[in-house]
């Protein structure tokens, strides 16, 4: 049982491309309720479920109380955008490290449907600062965006330093809603 259909969108975009594999360690940006990191746990066995298969590490952030589940740490109450919970975060990864960085954030929606857009493409822009201090060379990125003007600009920033960006459109997304995903694969991290 999941908490929330979000999982569904997971599910299809991880079967399609095998994001997570047994071992990884993950970072869920946006975490609450927690669906996608039920999903990563499953996936990169983090509570141990399959003792014959390698044990990753799940790492779930979000503004709001993310209940606890077995598999996943959480940092309820943090801001992703904010450098002191990116601290906290490195203590929780092994090797400080993530293969993957998984977001479904999303602000507010103010009904306002360009300066929503904005709002989330800023958000998704810091993951591009997160992903310099915490994914791993050739690490992935999967992020939600709203579709609209500023759309290039995160899908450039993004293939700036990942070698492969893809747009995605899950089934289980609402046809009418500008709600996407960037799926950024092969990160390089860049050369200080
Ligand atoms: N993927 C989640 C699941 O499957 O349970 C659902 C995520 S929900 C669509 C979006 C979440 O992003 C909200 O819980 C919201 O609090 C969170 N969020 C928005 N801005 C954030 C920020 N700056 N830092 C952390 N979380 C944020």
């Amino acid at each position: 049982n999941f908490r929330c259909r979000s999982a569904f969108k997971l599910l299809e975009i991880d079967d399609k491309f095998r994001l997570l594999q047994p071992g990884f360690n993950v970072v869920d940006c946006g975490a609450a309720p927690g669906a996608w990191s039920q999903v990563a746990v499953q996936r990169v066995n983090s509570a141990g479920t399959d003792p014959a298969l390698p044990r990753g590490t799940v790492v779930g952030i979000d503004l709001l109380y993310i209940p606890p589940l077995d598999g996943a740490h959480f940092l309820s109450s943090q801001d992703v955008t904010d450098p002191s919970t990116h601290a906290k975060l490195l203590e929780l990864l092994p090797n400080r490290q993530a293969h993957v960085m998984l977001s479904d954030m999303a602000p507010n929606a103010s009904g306002f449907r360009d300066m929503d857009h904005e709002k989330l493409i800023t958000m998704c822009l810091s993951l591009i600062d997160l992903a310099e201090k915490v994914l791993q060379p050739q690490g992935s990125l999967l992020c939600k965006y709203w579709d609209g003007i500023l759309t290039r600009r995160l899908q450039e920033k993004l293939s700036s330093v990942f070698g492969g960006v893809r747009t995605l459109k899950p089934q289980a997304s609402r046809k009418d809603s500008a709600e996407r995903y960037f799926l950024a694969t092969m990160y390089r991290k860049p050369m200080k």
